[in-house]
């Protein structure tokens, strides 16, 4: 970080004096082009006097003396010769002027840098004319000799920032998933921890004998490993999910599928908690069965993922509303729970790989935070879309958009 800010400062001094380099050069060139064109002009004893002639004369006509008499061309060519000698193609103006006359000295004060003047002594044999050549614009010079540069430069501090922002965004997204990874394996190892403990004690029950003869407490301690075997089989599976997610390599077997059905098997496979928290799921069925393409297992388990959070992330009784609507020829599914919401400030990375809203200490609600990971993966890779509405403490609404197949 610190070496790409001594990389910009650096072009940027760079920058600033080549540009002041340049203005020399550029000041240097046209001086020594005019003194050039002087020596020239002056050489020509002929020219020397037709141009002291109309100096001569009175200033109401000397424009038209001069231009008349072709000095003011021959000038003009001079200059113009002596200036493409140093490389300078600009458009310039040229006038004469009085030594005491305002102008030059407003000229000379203000203007320094567009202005060039150079006495006419040497040509009309007296001092009291200046020649006087102005650049409206010197801008093509510096494009012509330090442009590419310049621009070269300029490209390459656009795209140190631009690397520097990309690089700050990879950084962050290691970090954060460097603190995921490390939250995921606490998880994993507290969710492993009670299990396992219950079975080491259940079978060293059995193995002591503890039960003495009641077949009964025996069936009891049969039943809590049996319990608890479930359990780890079930965290085992959601691990392997969790590999498939970070591969994103599921196969998809796609079918003409009425999404209701989907909707309620996965409702049917989430009664048992839905019984346990005391709540209830409503539907609102109105896009008639219209048939999506997608593959009906992993559409079970997205809906058995965000069913199991609406009753997972819930202090009260959860109530659940299923809808589904024909929107603009996608298939609309809601899917509104009552619980505690998820504040407006986490809700960007709640569909990233294990991302858990965080809660303090308090992790009352288990998970691995691969659940929605998981299910916009699989809802994307149908060509749907999934988006999250949440109030905090009022409950959330996802939206998933799937494309209907046309009849
Ligand atoms: P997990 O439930 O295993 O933590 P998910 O990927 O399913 O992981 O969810 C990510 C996070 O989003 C959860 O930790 C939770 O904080 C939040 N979340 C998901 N669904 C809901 C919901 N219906 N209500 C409130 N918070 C939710």
């Amino acid at each position: 970080m610190l070496i790409i800010l001594a990389l910009l400062a650096t072009q940027i001094k760079w920058i600033i004096y080549s540009i002041r380099f340049q203005d020399k050069v550029f000041e240097k060139s046209v001086e020594l082009a005019l003194s050039e064109t002087m020596s020239t002009l002056t050489a020509d004893k002929p020219f020397c006097k037709k141009v002291k002639d109309c100096l001569e004369c009175d200033t109401v006509r000397l424009e038209t003396q001069l231009a008349t008499s072709g000095v003011w061309q021959k000038i003009h060519d001079a200059i113009a010769n002596e200036l493409k000698s140093y490389d300078i193609d600009l458009d310039y103006e040229m006038f004469i002027l009085e030594n005491e006359s305002e102008e030059l000295k407003t000229l000379e004060s203000d203007e320094k840098g567009l202005y060039y003047s150079r006495c006419m002594g040497g040509l009309i044999g007296y001092t009291g004319y200046q020649l006087v050549v102005e650049f409206p614009s010197r801008t093509r010079f510096f494009f012509a000799t330090a442009g590419y540069m310049f621009v070269g430069s300029v490209v390459l501090i656009l795209l140190l920032i631009i690397s520097l922002f990309y690089l700050l965004r990879i950084y962050n997204r290691e970090l954060r998933i460097a603190e995921h990874t490390k939250e995921l394996l606490n998880n994993v190892s507290h969710e492993f921890k009670t299990p396992l403990s219950s079975i080491a004690l259940a079978s060293n029950m059995i193995r002591k004998k503890r039960y003495g003869t009641d077949d009964e407490k025996l069936g009891n301690y049969a039943e809590l490993i049996s319990k608890e075997n479930r359990k780890l089989q079930n965290l085992v599976e959601s691990l392997l999910r969790l590999e498939a997610v970070e591969r994103n390599e599921f196969d998809y077997n796609r079918e003409d599928t009425a999404i209701e059905d989907l909707i309620k098997e996965a409702a049917s496979t989430c009664e048992m908690l839905l019984e346990e928290k005391l709540g209830q799921i409503k539907y609102d069925f109105q896009s008639e069965g219209a048939p999506v393409f997608v593959d009906k297992l992993h559409f079970v388990n997205v809906f058995v993922n965000l069913l199991s959070n609406a009753m997972k992330y819930s202090k009260r009784n959860p109530n659940i509303n299923i809808s589904t609507r024909i929107e603009n020829e996608n298939l609309v599914i809601l899917v509104k729970d009552n619980g505690i919401g998820i504040p407006a400030k986490f809700q960007k990375y709640i569909f990233d790989k294990y991302y858990r809203v965080p809660t303090g200490d308090v992790h009352d609600a288990k998970g691995f935070g691969i659940g929605l990971a998981y299910v916009k993966q699989i809802v994307e890779a149908h060509n749907g879309t999934i988006i999250v509405e949440s109030t905090s403490s009022e409950g959330t609404v996802f939206r998933i958009e799937l494309p209907v197949i046309k009849a």
